[in-house]
């Protein structure tokens, strides 16, 4: 479903201003024309981009875009979906959570936008396949669960702010077998979380992505619960106070 037209909230992505920081920094980024704009929730989007700047990319599941906002002189990251480098063609899968210029520009973008953004570049390392795997995250990860989701035998765990809200959109990107553990105060939500990823202490590889305080928090349980540092491959995507994490 594309959005209907709306008045614009943010500032679109623009390229950098300033001859010199124009030069430089075109130079690295790539422009994208959005093709598509799916409102999965009233937070959720999934967008799509295309353009020939995308065309022949190498791209492997996990790595991020960062995505210029505003002026260009900061930006907001985001983890593909998809990569078509033949059709020059992107899906991210977006979080709109509050009021920052990632989530106005999520909020705002429409068919026919014009995005800069740099990458795709190294991010979480999901490219060779560890059977078992669990996924542990919040809605910041739907989007490289979803990238991850045919490749591999994989369980999900995500912490999210609204399981009504998240629960749908999970269910229409193909997730919908993935277990939700609702946030409550001081994250006491975490023990849960803990009991449900220690059952496969034993033998899985485990992904933590998502919040940085809950990813520390899980891998010191899964450490102590005698899991290999080698088994866990970790990327935080946010933190509370702190902004444009890469
Ligand atoms: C490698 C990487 C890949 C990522 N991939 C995705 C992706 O595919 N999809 C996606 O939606 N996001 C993704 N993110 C997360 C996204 O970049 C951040 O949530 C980003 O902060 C959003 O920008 P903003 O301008 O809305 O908020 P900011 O201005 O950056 O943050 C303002 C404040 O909001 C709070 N905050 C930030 N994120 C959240 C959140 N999710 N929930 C609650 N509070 C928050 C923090 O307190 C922060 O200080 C990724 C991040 C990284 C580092």
């Amino acid at each position: 479903m594309n959005e209907p037209d709306r008045p614009q909230m943010s500032e679109p992505s623009k390229p950098p201003q300033g001859p010199v920081a124009r030069m430089l920094l075109q130079w690295l980024m790539r422009p994208a024309r959005v093709t598509g704009v799916e409102t999965l929730s009233p937070r959720f989007r999934s967008i799509e981009l295309e353009g020939d700047a995308l065309k022949g990319v190498a791209w492997t599941i996990g790595q991020k875009i960062q995505v210029a906002m505003g002026s260009g002189l900061s930006a907001r990251t985001y983890t593909p979906v998809s990569w078509d480098a033949e059709k020059g063609r992107t899906r991210l899968l977006a979080f709109a959570h509050g009021n920052g210029p990632g989530s106005r520009w999520v909020s705002a973008l429409r068919q026919g936008d014009i995005c800069w953004f740099f990458g795709p570049r190294r991010s979480l390392d999901l490219s060779a396949p560890r059977a078992p795997t669990v996924l542990f995250g919040d809605e910041t990860a739907f989007g490289v669960a979803s990238a991850f989701r045919d490749n591999r035998q994989v369980d999900y765990v995500f912490e999210v702010s609204d399981a009504a809200e998240a629960d749908p959109v999970l269910a229409a990107i193909g997730l919908g077998g993935a277990t939700l553990i609702a946030r409550s105060a001081e994250d006491a939500h975490l023990a849960s979380v803990d009991a449900e990823l220690l059952r496969f202490a034993a033998s899985a590889h485990f992904v933590l992505t998502g919040k940085a305080s809950s990813i520390q928090r899980i891998s010191r349980s899964l450490k102590a619960a005698g899991v290999a540092r080698s088994r866990m491959s970790t990327k935080a995507y946010w933190a509370p106070g702190k902004t444009g994490l890469d």
